[in-house]
């Protein structure tokens, strides 16, 4: 089982793999930012989210990224032919009214301070989407991940951890945010000084998510799903310092 401090070298690798294809935006335009949103609360469980805004911008009734014309009856009209889903369109047209009366500035805030609740995971992935990079949002390819690699295993043995809440299910509050703060206390202790264009991965944990996530996912041009369903250990580069991988796999 590899130590933690192996955790450093695997970011490292994965890093090298990855960082060409990394898009850190720290200061996203209004329009980009309403834009992630939607994204963000589209693209839970959901496969080709690109797609979905894509149609959206095509369509001639479309007049913006801005909450002010999503929280119109036209806006609703377009959400509800290309989203479809009732609970998302809800909660887009319900966040769309509150950011066109407060602005988005005070609307990111009280997110920020839990006035306003969209979901944790979607919370998560959206604030470290517009660049807020102490954000990690867990998605369901961290478990597996954790544990084939054998980081899980020897955390929770090093912090004399319960395992009891990881095993839950990232539906149950307390599992997701039992990983979050995993994985945001391994980037701090193990990250320091390891960075990406200047920013030090210690205090930047968002972009460990993006360098894991591409790892792993699959449902995205810019995921490479070695590690996802079924892992591709054969081609996978941290293979060596991986419990499964090293000695396992085929
Ligand atoms: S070696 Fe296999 S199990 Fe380990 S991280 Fe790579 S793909 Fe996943």
């Amino acid at each position: 089982m590899p130590a933690l401090a192996d955790f450093r070298n695997v970011v490292s690798i994965l890093l090298g793999e990855y960082e060409d294809h990394l898009k850190v935006n720290r200061r996203p335009r209004d329009t980009m930012i309403f834009r992630t949103f939607v994204s963000s609360v589209v693209t839970q469980a959901r496969r080709g989210v690109e797609t979905t805004l894509q149609n959206i911008e095509k369509d001639n009734n479309f007049k913006g990224w801005s909450p002010i014309a999503f929280a119109t009856p036209e806006g609703e009209k377009l959400l509800k032919k290309y989203v479809g889903h009732k609970s998302k369109i809800n909660k887009i047209l319900e966040q769309s009214k509150r950011m066109a009366d407060q602005g988005l500035k005070e609307w990111i805030e009280d997110l920020r301070n839990d006035k306003i609740s969209i979901g944790q995971k979607t919370k998560d992935d959206f604030l470290k989407e517009i660049g807020l990079l102490e954000y990690f949002p867990i998605d369901r390819y961290y478990p597996p991940f954790l544990a084939r690699t054998g980081f899980l295993y020897k955390y929770l043995d090093e912090k004399k951890l319960d395992p009891g809440p990881f095993m839950r299910g990232l539906g149950d509050g307390d599992c997701y945010n039992a990983y979050k703060g995993m994985m945001i206390d391994l980037c701090k202790r193990e990250l320091k000084g390891l960075k990406h264009n200047g920013l030090d991965l210690s205090d930047n944990p968002g972009i460990v998510d993006m360098i894991i996530w591409r790892h792993c996912a699959a449902e995205d041009s810019e995921a490479f799903e070695i590690c996802g369903k079924s892992p591709r250990c054969s081609e996978c580069k941290i293979k060596a310092l991986c419990n499964y991988g090293a000695n396992y796999s085929t």
